[in-house]
């Protein structure tokens, strides 16, 4: 990451700048902006320098069509407030329109274009579609770390188009503060690893495997590795399929003296809304009760081992965080790594939302806005937005 906005002169120029605008929407309104909050630095940066601003997201997965519920034109209300000045929306991605528009564009000027993925072109990595995209501006700017791991028109192909291709500010801290974890890190180096499924995080494990001194388990993907060891699971969620997978991450830990801490106790209920709530009395979950989150003495071994720690990892929440009665583990492991003076890092989009929800996101040094991006990233794979501006840069 050689090049940033702190490079370019911008002044009189039209910025092409791809954002991650990708933001949850409930009926209409933005339930979570701090993905647009994470792209304010760049979007003021390169307005104040007197650059015609035309940011670009995808929303959603509209898989080529235009479909009005995946319009980003709340989300331009949404950065104009935040801004504190007006954002004009312009109805396409790409086309004669877009050159219309812009070109009533003033320095300085923020405009947010149509979501990315009406068009097919986008996710195919089109470069005719990409050359559209790129026809009413001179410069690019990513700064779209969620979509960093996707070659698509928007941040691959474009590239081939602008000149000079740069970062933004988010894009460079995402990766200035990912790549500690993956060079000489301060020990003990901890990872929490929790959430739905040990599939998706399989190659994360892995790769982690070979830098970490510990990693503590929670959350579904605990009961899969329970299992593998002969533990009964009740009615807990469980990856039958996953068991070879799970022994293999278990041999692997062991082989490779990395402390692989599973939970020893977990608060389990018949079922997530009903039936009373109980701390069971060892690893065993009994029979017709389903773990919905760690219980109080995972907490505190997951806790003294986060206090030693110098640097700290956390993917997945603990348990069903979003149902209250199952949040306390969630938020005790967060509480802790925030108190922690170590380098803690957060990345999972779900782990991220529970940071924000738990109001710990000043304990953290990083909390990463990527989730699929920032799991490739950190398990060592080259993430093709960032491959796009290195070659650029070389
Ligand atoms: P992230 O987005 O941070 O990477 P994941 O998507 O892997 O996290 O997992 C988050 C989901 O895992 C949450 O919706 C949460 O409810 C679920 N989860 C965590 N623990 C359990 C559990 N014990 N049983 C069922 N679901 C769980
Ligand atoms: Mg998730």
């Amino acid at each position: 990451m050689k090049q940033t906005i702190r490079d370019l002169q911008p002044a009189g120029r039209t910025a092409f700048l791809r954002v991650d605008f990708n933001v949850p929407i409930h009926q209409g309104t933005v339930t979570d902006d701090s993905r647009v909050v994470a792209s304010l630095p760049t979007i003021s940066e390169l307005s104040s320098a007197g650059a015609r601003v035309l940011c670009a997201s995808h929303l959603g997965r509209p898989e080529g069509r235009r479909r009005q519920e995946l319009s980003l034109e709340t989300v331009a209300a949404v950065l104009g407030h935040h801004l504190g000045r007006k954002v004009l929306f312009i109805p396409e991605s790409h086309g004669p329109q877009v050159a219309k528009w812009v070109a009533a564009m003033e320095d300085g000027d923020v405009a947010l274009l149509e979501n990315l993925r009406f068009a097919p072109g986008e996710e195919k990595n089109d470069p005719d579609f990409a050359r559209q995209l790129a026809a009413p501006a001179s410069i690019y700017v990513n700064d779209a770390f969620g979509a960093a791991h996707r070659a698509h028109a928007s941040t691959v192909a474009i590239t081939r188009f602008l000149s000079p291709a740069v970062a933004g500010l988010l894009l460079e801290r995402e990766v200035t503060s990912l790549s500690r974890l993956l060079g000489r890190v301060d020990r003990p180096y901890i990872v929490v690893l929790g959430g739905a499924k040990i599939s998706g995080k399989i190659d994360l494990m892995e790769s982690l495997m070979e830098r970490v001194d510990a990693i503590l388990v929670g959350g579904a993907m605990s009961h899969t590795l329970l299992r593998a060891q002969g533990i009964e699971t009740g009615n807990s969620r469980v990856e039958e399929d996953r068991l070879d997978m799970a022994r293999h991450i278990l041999e692997k830990a062991a082989a490779r003296g990395v402390d692989l801490v599973l939970p020893v106790d977990h608060l389990a209920a018949p079922a997530v809304d009903s039936g009373t709530v109980e701390t069971t009395s060892g690893a065993a979950i009994p029979a017709d009760l389903m773990a919905c989150d760690v219980g109080p003495r995972t907490v505190d071994l997951f806790s003294r081992r986060i206090q030693e720690a110098a640097t700290i990892l956390w993917n997945g929440p603990m348990g069903i965080f979003e149902n209250p009665r199952f949040a306390a583990g969630t938020r005790s492991i967060g509480e802790a790594i925030a108190a922690s003076s170590g380098f803690s890092v957060v990345g999972g989009g779900d782990s991220a939302a529970a940071v924000r929800q738990f109001h710990l996101g000043d304990g953290f040094s990083h909390i990463s806005t990527g989730g699929g991006a920032c799991l490739e990233y950190l398990a060592g794979r080259s993430l093709p937005g960032l491959a796009a501006l290195a070659e650029k840069d070389s």
